[in-house]
């Protein structure tokens, strides 16, 4: 396939874990599957005139494109530039137009047990009036709105109201602070923050609304108004010369408005990253392409039925899956979903699984992280709920250890529910590598392959194909329809960040290996890549060999400087509350777990320590923040921890680390 051989071009990384189960869709699944093989060679034989037809096909355009790509000026791609649409228009309007306005759009369950249905037509009603009330306040195509709302329908219909005028939309993790919300406002130059009086998090009112008072204390000369939802009813400071009350201004506004037809290359929204490995970005992405492919994956990657499915993305509207996986996607193709406010164990540990036995939920789209927490819980928790109605699962945000993908495929999808790991990111916009449910023999662990219409390959320092077998850097090779545009006012910073670690090549930050077949695996950040005496570790083999063993649930490694071996790996682990290693002492915890790790992977990746933990770092995406434990493994003070989702964790293991025994 290549003509590079390990001996001419070191590998960027070792390639440790072998992995032999493999997983064929059934007969029946490949039927019925939206997606069928013959989909590559179609993309294969002509990339732009595929997704051109995947625009044609999923979106309504007011005016039709004749241009597909303009890459003449790359790294800033043109999609489908000559045409005009409007985001909401297809998320909603449409579906009403096409007699399907009875259809439940969200099924939204509140964290108290409170729900709301709303169908189609309800929310082209409620688009309608947020959007005729924020033109009202000022807002006009172009301006910039921030959101920082719980995950309620009007979190929703708030970003759609956007679209409907043109208006990008930057929606703020409820959870941040206000030094990280006017950081955001202010780079983004908002002219509205949309917020609620509180949201339910753990069965208690949070408040939100402080904070937006308190971020624009601080200074945040663009905002003009603040509108509120009331959700929780708690008291808040109020300021009448900015604020102004949702039940005044949007249920009072007229639920008749005329979408804005934009070009193609429109600014959709905004979103940082989550800062897992520095300063958050502004990436930003344009209409007509982001559409396309989220509108293309969601359909095809998940298999969607939108007559029959119930769809549930865990996903908060705050980080990107939210925006492409609760919003965009599903609603750009006339979904049922269920949306929900609040945590998993609220007000018990089965919250999620009742959830999907009263909606009778077929497709589920989480995280790695909450699959390793309910592992944690132990599975007789799902056991106890009907879980048949599930036909397919989903993974994103971090890698999937095998045994964490064996548990989620036998405890929740009942054995037989194709699982499919997706493997993207903010920057992407779209899922970019993952298995086609009934097209792909799935591997526990792998992304495996680019989806049809993208091309991503593996290289090494000097930016040749790795053969297969062998690790290095993750890059994509050609553009795609929901890449983003840029780096919000700071166009040189993106052509830094992604373009300029490799000639044209688009770099994803991620180490990865292929398999003898050819298939992806992805290793974990490539800032968190280990160099041990000369070699060069991923986290995820040895995070997943620890999990592999039947005490663990949950593993973070890290790379400590070593005066041997210049770095050695420190691992953090949890573990599971129904397995025996609860019980032991902590030296017989860290030799077992360490001759585990030399037995499954070999000498070299054992861990010079291994320190058993209740929690660890994670933002609000649940990715875990390893450059925060190595700042503990290497007894440094703790780093920028500002994105963290819950931050007494890091005081936590400190005081863990430093309790006698
Ligand atoms: P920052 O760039 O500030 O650190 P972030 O990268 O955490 O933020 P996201 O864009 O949400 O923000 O995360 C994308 C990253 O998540 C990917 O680069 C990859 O490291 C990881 N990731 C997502 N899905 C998968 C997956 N299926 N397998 C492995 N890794 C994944
Ligand atoms: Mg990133």
């Amino acid at each position: 396939m290549t003509d590079t051989t390990p001996e001419t071009h070191e590998p960027g990384l070792e390639n440790l874990l072998t992995e032999d189960r493999r997983f064929p869709p059934s007969p029946e699944f490949v039927d019925q599957a939206n997606a069928q093989r013959g989909l590559y060679a179609w993309a294969n034989a002509d990339r732009p005139s595929f997704w051109a037809e995947q625009a044609r096909e999923l979106l309504s355009w007011e005016q039709p494109f004749e241009e597909v790509l303009d890459w003449s000026k790359a790294p800033f791609a043109r999609w489908f530039a000559d045409g005009t649409l409007n985001a909401a228009y297809n998320a909603v309007d449409r579906h009403v137009e096409a007699g399907n306005g009875h259809r439940v759009a969200l099924h939204f369950e509140g964290e108290g047990g409170d729900t709301r249905t709303v169908t189609y037509a309800d929310l082209k009603r409620e688009v309608s009036k947020a959007a005729n009330a924020f033109t009202a306040l000022g807002v006009g195509t172009g301006d910039r709105v921030a959101i920082y709302l719980p995950l309620i329908p009007e979190a929703v219909i708030t970003m759609l109201a956007c679209a409907r005028i043109g208006a990008p939309h930057s929606v703020v993790f409820g959870g941040f602070s206000a030094e990280a919300l006017s950081t955001r406002i202010n780079d983004a130059e908002a002219k509205l923050v949309v917020t609620a009086d509180g949201g339910y998090r753990r069965g208690a009112a949070s408040a939100l609304k402080p904070a937006v008072d308190e971020a624009l204390t601080k200074g945040t000369p663009s905002v003009q108004h603040v509108l509120v939802v009331k959700r929780t009813g708690q008291d808040v400071a109020w300021n009448d010369e900015v604020d102004v009350w949702w039940s005044d201004v949007v249920d009072a506004a007229s639920d008749q408005h005329t979408p804005v037809a934009v070009e193609a290359e429109h600014p959709l929204f905004i979103l940082y990253t989550s800062g897992t490995t520095g300063k958050p970005k502004g990436i930003f992405h344009t209409t007509g392409g982001y559409l396309t492919q989220a509108a293309y994956t969601h359909r095809n990657v998940f298999d969607l039925k939108p007559e029959t499915d119930v769809y549930w993305c865990t996903a908060d509207v705050g980080w990107i899956t939210g925006h492409t996986y609760v919003v965009y996607g599903p609603l750009i193709n006339g979904a049922t979903q269920v949306i929900y406010e609040g945590t998993p164990d609220t007000p018990h540990r089965g919250r999620w699984w009742e959830i999907i036995q009263k909606y009778k939920v077929s497709i589920l789209y989480t995280a790695p992280t909450a699959i390793r927490t309910c592992m944690k819980w132990g599975e007789e928790i799902p056991n106890q709920f009907d879980l048949s109605s599930l036909r397919v699962l989903g993974s994103v945000g971090e890698p999937i250890n095998p045994e964490a993908w064996m548990w989620y495929r036998r405890v929740i999808g009942g054995d037989s529910a194709p699982i499919v790991d997706t493997w993207w990111q903010t920057e992407t916009g779209a899922i970019m590598i993952s298995p086609l449910p009934g097209v792909t023999e799935t591997k526990p662990g792998s992304a495996q392959v680019p989806l049809p219409g993208i091309a991503a390959d593996v290289v090494d320092d000097e930016a040749h194909p790795v053969p297969d077998g062998g690790g290095g850097y993750l890059v994509l090779t050609e553009p795609w329809p929901s890449m983003l545009r840029g780096i919000w006012g700071d166009p040189d910073r993106y052509v830094d960040t992604y373009w300029s670690r490799f000639q044209g090549l688009y770099f994803a930050g991620d180490g990865a290996k292929k398999d003898a077949d050819g298939d992806i695996w992805l290793l974990g950040r490539v800032d968190d890549v280990m160099n041990v005496s000369g070699h060069r570790l991923s986290t995820t083999e040895i995070e997943s060999a620890l999990v592999s063993h039947p005490w663990v649930a949950e593993a973070a490694v890290v790379g400590a400087a070593d005066e041997t071996t210049g770095q050695a790996v420190v691992a953090f682990v949890i573990l599971r509350g129904d397995a025996g290693g609860g019980d032991q002492e902590a030296d017989a915890v860290q030799t077992e777990l360490r001759n585990h790790v030399a037995k499954e992977i070999g000498p070299i990746a054992k861990p010079r320590q291994i320190l058993v933990v209740a929690e660890l770092p994670k933002t609000r995406s649940g990715k875990i923040m390893r450059r925060l434990l190595r700042d503990v493994a290497e007894n440094r003070q703790v780093g920028d921890a500002t994105t963290l989702a819950d931050s007494s964790v890091m005081d936590l293991i400190a005081r863990g680390l430093s309790a006698p025994g």
